[in-house]
């Protein structure tokens, strides 16, 4: 009787063991889980901070257009396009990722407003100076302008993108904005 009293307290403290071993093993993962997937060392909208800043909304990655951005991207449609004939995304950018230079062409009115939501970005127009992007900033890109957004290369952002409506609307995408010019930023 003695002897299967040890065996089931060794049990016992085999299971316990293992069970402390397993939970302290998930939460290392599920913060380390955090830390790679939003990559964040400027600290001001690290991780989960981010998610929560980030009001509008991340999305579904953005594949339709990734050829057009480096790094990925994300979409979250806000208007039923169905219901609205003015489509708005939040569009979510990881460290790092921007568009290609691009021209949202017109013949009439037409042009782009971004709404920054969350994190900080850049936006530029070709021969000028790159323009800081934080939440609470609006940027009223003209028809016919070449430019390019993304986020800051050590930090998540996102904008609300509206084009504005306009008579002969396409969007012309160009070259990449070369690593030496964005790491200049
Ligand atoms: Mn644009």
């Amino acid at each position: 009787m003695k002897n299967v009293m040890i065996i089931l307290a060794v049990i016992f403290f085999i299971i316990s063991a293992l069970e402390t071993f397993y939970i302290y093993n998930c939460q290392k993962y599920y913060m380390e889980g955090c830390d790679i997937t939003m990559k964040t060392p400027m600290g001001e909208n690290k991780g989960m901070d981010f998610e929560k800043e980030n009001v509008f909304g991340k999305g579904e990655l953005n594949s339709a257009y990734a050829k057009y951005f480096k790094g990925n991207s994300y979409l979250n449609p806000l208007v039923d396009l169905d219901k609205c004939s003015l489509p708005m995304f939040n569009v979510t950018f990881e460290p790092g990722c921007r568009n290609n230079w691009h021209i949202h062409h017109a013949t009439k009115d037409g042009g782009q407003i971004l709404i920054c939501t969350a994190g900080k970005g850049w936006y530029q127009e070709e021969g000028k100076e790159a323009q800081e992007l934080k939440p609470g900033v609006v940027v009223v890109i003209p028809a016919n302008v070449k430019h390019w957004h993304g986020a800051q290369k050590d930090c998540w952002f996102s904008h609300i993108a509206i084009e504005v409506p306009g008579e002969g609307l396409s969007n012309e995408w160009c070259e990449e904005v070369i690593d030496e010019e964005y790491n200049k930023l």
